[in-house]
């Protein structure tokens, strides 16, 4: 998936985890629980040489690819997503959730992808949720309504937050 696209699916996290919190929608806290959401959903693609995370974090990236880390195993594991969720536990809660809940999101998102994950690394073996003719390919058409799909998501959480809120 695009990391526009992973962005996004780190903010309708980000809802959840506000909403679980019973955050004030219009507050400090809802705006930086987003921002940290748009950024941590993207996060995992760090081990994809040329993507944006890759270039932001340029020493990692490099030290990945030099202990030959493939793209959608370790950054994408369960085993990697706990041991972060372990290291964030000192924060705050709503932010320590919002971080792991949207980074989280995005090998749950990769597994609609054809190559699938490894999502139990070390174990190589990878998972994918839809068999390969549904499966959506990396900047596809089927990407696209995909990308549509969750700002209506996000949207209707967003109002219907608003309106319990109200
Ligand atoms: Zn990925």
């Amino acid at each position: 998936m695009l990391q526009r696209t992973h962005g996004l699916a780190g903010v309708v996290a980000a809802e959840l985890v506000l909403q679980h919190f019973q955050v004030p929608i219009w507050s400090w806290e809802t705006a930086g629980a987003v921002l940290l959401g748009c950024f941590a959903g993207p996060l995992a693609d760090i081990d994809k040489p040329g993507s944006v995370m890759a270039k932001l974090f340029f020493p990692l990236s490099a030290l990945l690819k030099l202990l030959r880390i493939h793209h959608r195993t370790m950054t994408h594991s369960i085993l990697f997503t706990a041991l972060i969720a372990a290291a964030l536990s000192p924060l705050p809660p709503l932010y320590g959730w919002t971080f792991v809940w949207a980074y989280a999101s995005h090998p749950l998102i990769d597994l609609l992808n054809e190559q699938g994950v490894a999502l139990l690394w070390p174990i190589r073996r990878k998972f994918r949720l839809l068999p390969k003719f549904l499966a959506i390919d990396t900047g596809s058409k089927a990407e696209d309504a995909f990308h549509i799909a969750l700002v209506c998501i996000g949207v209707w959480l967003l109002v219907r937050y608003a309106m319990a809120a109200g």
